[in-house]
């Protein structure tokens, strides 16, 4: 039987789906979100349904540590990554992949994005890394995408996407933004001479004061 979180947790999942698809973020249902239960479970957008039209029970709750999911659809091909970050990472509660435009052109040249902003420093992190390059969906993509993760909400896949991560779905949908913004402004301001970066060591500062200033308890 399922419980009242659960319940919950598919309810925001949708609605982050819908919003997903109107924010210009992702084309189609390329794309995922998936939010956390507990220390054991996750809700996951489902594979190939369309956000627009999915309701709450299309949503997939799934086993952390078995990917055991019950629900009338497969999880999305990206669950092994989601619920790994989740063991990892006790602090993130949601997770959104995308492969928004400046993010793909970013990913697609793999440079790794240094602190040219400041609400990126605050919000992502001292930098945003490009995890290596493996086939989507396989443990390799998910081992370095993870690794690249580290320290960071959120990270570039190499010729695949971007993936933010926060404590809780309104933290991660900011961090999404700000993470096409930062590499919009990257790809520009390389055309324009070269983007400048913050010193990394006042960046690591600035992204540790934002996690304890707005620390959050709710998902
Ligand atoms: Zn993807």
């Amino acid at each position: 039987m399922m419980n009242e979180t659960e319940l919950e947790v598919k309810k925001i999942v949708c609605e982050a789906g819908k919003r997903l698809s109107t924010s210009g973020l992702v084309a189609g249902t390329w794309g995922n979100i998936s939010c956390r239960v507990d220390d054991d479970t996750m809700v996951i957008t489902p594979s190939g349904v369309n956000y627009d039209t999915a309701s709450e029970a299309d949503m997939v709750v799934v086993n952390l540590h078995n990917m055991e999911y019950q629900g009338q659809h497969k999880p999305s091909t990206e669950v092994g990554l989601h619920a790994k970050i989740y063991l990892t990472r006790k602090e993130v509660n949601a997770i959104i992949h995308t492969h928004s435009m400046n993010a793909s052109t970013v990913a697609a040249a793999r440079r790794e994005v240094p602190p040219i902003l400041d609400d990126m420093a605050q919000i992502v992190g001292p930098s945003i890394r490009v995890a290596e390059y493996a086939l989507p969906g396989t443990k390799k993509i998910t081992n370095n995408t993870v690794k690249a993760l580290r320290g960071r909400n959120a990270v570039l896949m190499a010729n695949h996407g971007a993936l933010a991560v926060g404590r809780d779905i309104e933290e991660a949908f900011t961090t999404c933004l700000v993470l096409e913004k930062a590499c919009k402004a990257f790809i520009e301001a390389e055309f324009m001479g070269g983007a400048k970066s913050i010193n990394k060591f006042e960046a690591h500062i600035m992204h540790q004061y934002y996690l304890r200033k707005y620390s959050k308890k709710k998902r």
